[in-house]
């Protein structure tokens, strides 16, 4: 059976042109780039031409960017770092609901440390409340961090104008544009974004490293104490190979899209306009065009996303749900919650990410299946209705 993977916005594949980059630092350049040494030297000329592409891409300078393990540890480090080096100049930071947990959750570690935090509402697109950040943003507020675009329904923020209010408060701005980089343009500086999270393992680079772009300018307290890596703010010895092969991903998913959402945005649209003509009661959660070119999140009337998530596995189907079952009970989805999206609905959406080589065909054989998976799985469920029905009787 040949499986079509569509859950791209939980991880991706290793491109074959980044492993073709990271191997001779697996193999023959195995040095330690703080080495002085000839094999130093080539890892770090590896490490530093990394920094060089990753800034090229986000219209940065290339000592504005820190690499880290991933954008769990540059959102815990933007928050954590710039909260506690800015403390003086006031106590308020701004975030949003629907926003990843490593940063839903530093905030709150935050808040036992004593710093207040506002999560801003979003409407039923999944755009965070701008009329609300203008109410909320005040003197004490330091730092506002709002997400690029949201991993699970795909809307992707207002950052310009978000960026401009934090810029006119004087607010420092940081943004997780891990499911952002390669689908839409981000030019940090032009934007007026002062703080970034990225991630390798989202644009077919490897998992376990990631960066964070920090402005110059902007204070941030170190992350990690000890050696003198990343500008003394992130110690310990360089993963070479995996940074090597972030800079190449983020360098080939900037190249390449132009052609790569188009192509996306196209076959996202398509495959929506299938779903509805030939499913009923389908919901489309998300905005419905400002989404990222690769995401669709459907809920589907009178079935659970789980089940229906276990049966496209068995026909060769990788998606991803929008609840997950914890200790017996189901817990929705706090995106879809914040959307206002119904309980019901929110148990039955299920997300499907499409990687850039998927193809017309595949996406056909997908609705295909599910419109037979649906059809079970609602037969499944008014028959345990009427039978509930019965019972009461
Ligand atoms: N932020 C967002 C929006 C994400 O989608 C993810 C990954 N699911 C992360 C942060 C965490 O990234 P990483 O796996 O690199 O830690």
């Amino acid at each position: 059976m040949n499986k079509i993977y569509l859950d791209n916005a939980s991880t991706t594949p290793l491109s074959s042109e980044v492993l073709n980059e990271m191997m001779p630092y697996l193999t023959s350049d195995f040095g330690n780039p703080n080495s002085l040494h000839s094999f130093g030297r080539q890892a770090k000329a590896g490490v530093d031409l990394a920094r060089e592409r990753i800034a090229k891409a986000l219209g940065c300078d290339a000592n504005e960017i820190y690499f880290t393990s991933g954008a769990t540890e540059s959102n815990n480090w933007a928050l954590n770092g710039i909260a506690k080096a800015n403390r003086h100049k006031g106590n308020h930071i701004i975030t949003s609901k629907i926003e990843h947990p490593s940063i839903l959750e530093t905030c709150k570690k935050l808040e036992r440390e004593g710093f207040r935090v506002t999560y801003l509402d979003v409407d039923e697109t999944g755009l965070v409340r701008i009329d609300q950040l203008l109410h909320y943003v005040n003197a004490d507020t330091i730092l506002i961090s709002i997400m690029a675009a949201n991993n699970e329904v795909g809307t992707i923020q207002n950052l310009q104008a978000i960026a401009s209010i934090a810029k006119e408060k004087n607010v420092i701005f940081h943004t997780d544009a891990t499911q952002a980089v390669g689908a839409i343009n981000l030019n940090v500086h032009e934007m007026g974004i002062d703080a970034m999270s990225i991630s390798g393992h989202k644009l077919n680079g490897p998992k376990g490293v990631g960066a964070l772009y920090v402005h110059n300018g902007v204070v941030i307290s170190p992350f990690m104490n000890g050696g003198e890596q990343e500008f003394g703010l992130r110690a310990g010895t360089s993963n070479v190979p995996a940074i090597v092969g972030l800079g190449k991903a983020v360098e080939i998913a900037t190249r390449d899209i132009i052609v790569n959402s188009k192509k996306l945005r196209g076959l996202r649209d398509y495959f929506i306009a299938q779903v509805g003509k030939y499913i009923p009661m389908t919901h489309l959660n998300g905005h419905p065009v400002q989404r990222l070119p690769n995401n669709v999140n459907l809920s589907f009337g009178m079935v659970e996303g789980e089940s229906l998530m276990y049966m496209l596995d068995l026909a060769g189907i990788a998606v991803s749900t929008g609840s997950a079952c914890s200790s017996g009970s189901i817990e929705n989805s706090h995106v879809l919650t914040a959307m206002g999206v119904s309980p019901d609905l929110a148990q039955g959406a299920v997300r499907f990410s499409f990687g850039k080589n998927i193809t017309k065909e595949e996406l056909d054989f997908v609705v295909e299946k599910l419109i037979e998976c649906v059809e079970k799985l609602r037969k499944i469920s008014a028959m345990s209705k009427s039978q509930v029905g019965k019972e009461d009787e």
